[in-house]
């Protein structure tokens, strides 16, 4: 009788092109998305091989992977990721002896499409839900897309809690939008943006997406940039909050064109303001 090899744990950082993605699938291995935090560890774990000037979500790739161990990491250094998970590669392969560090430079170009960025669905679930879809090799299911109230744009948040505040109508932008087309490599779908819906423009702190972020928040006509690092602290919170409602009521008051609403970074000083008077969000 033949014997199974045994399955793999494998981990993911970015997203795997999708030759490897159906080469794990076939294995029935076992995938940890290390972007995410799979383990209950302090980040400071991280301090040690990492600057705390890194952006939160390769810290906590180092704290998942000295803490899972796993067989096998694949980890995208190209420019569907970044520099500073290049970096991150050489310290894994020095400090995790154990455990084979592949890098990947993952430049698909085959659209799968983007349902769940703009299917109504609490942004929680629906980020989830692209960040799991990753690991699948299959076309994504149908979904009805919903007419957009609010916008977000960036990368999966180290801290998911902060999606809690947009509304179930939030469509998705940005690197996560290339996520879910699974061409994490796509500069034209990254800068894309709605002009109409008011817009978060999020980034990690201490990544160089900041720059892009905060760029195209200043294009946008209602949009906000925010940056944050490992949580996200209760005044970030207070001012996604206040951007949304004010957003909101300036559209049910028939203020809805651009130019009424228009928020960006020289007016945040006034929108603080107008978060300090709402009450802590928790
Ligand atoms: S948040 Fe920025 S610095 Fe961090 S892994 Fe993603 S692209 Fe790289």
């Amino acid at each position: 009788m033949e014997n199974c090899p045994p399955k793999k744990r494998i981990g993911i950082v970015g997203v795997p092109p999708l030759a490897i993605i159906r080469q794990l699938e076939m294995a029935g291995d076992t995938i940890f998305d290390l972007d995410e935090p799979q383990v209950k560890q302090d980040i400071e774990l991280a301090s040690s091989y990492l600057p705390r000037v890194y952006c939160a979500i390769l810290r906590t790739v180092v704290v998942n992977a000295l803490s899972l161990k796993p067989d096998l990491i694949y980890i995208d250094v190209g420019p569907g990721k970044c520099d500073c998970a290049l970096h991150t590669a050489t310290i894994l392969t020095d400090i995790l002896p154990q455990t084979t560090i592949i890098q990947t430079r993952n430049q698909d170009r085959t659209d799968f499409g983007t349902p769940l960025c703009t299917a109504l669905m609490p942004l929680v679930d629906k980020i989830s839900a692209i960040t799991r879809s990753v690991q699948s090799a299959r076309s994504h299911p149908e979904l009805p897309a919903c007419p957009p109230s609010a916008g977000f744009w960036g990368v999966p948040p180290r801290d998911f809690s902060l999606l809690s505040l947009f509304p179930d109508s939030t469509h998705v932008f940005g690197w996560t939008r290339c996520m879910e087309n699974k061409t994490p490599d796509n500069q034209a779908m990254e800068e894309l943006f709605n002009p109409h819906i008011p817009t978060v423009f999020f980034a990690q702190s201490f990544c160089a997406k900041t720059a892009l972020a905060r760029h195209l928040a200043n294009r946008h006509p209602h949009g906000l940039y925010v940056d944050c690092d490992v949580t996200a602290g209760n005044s970030t919170k207070a001012k996604i909050q206040a951007f949304l409602e004010l957003a909101a009521e300036q559209k049910g008051a028939g203020r809805g064109r651009p130019s009424d609403f228009c928020l960006l970074s020289g007016a945040l000083g006034a929108l603080s303001t107008l978060s300090s008077l709402l009450p802590p969000v928790v």
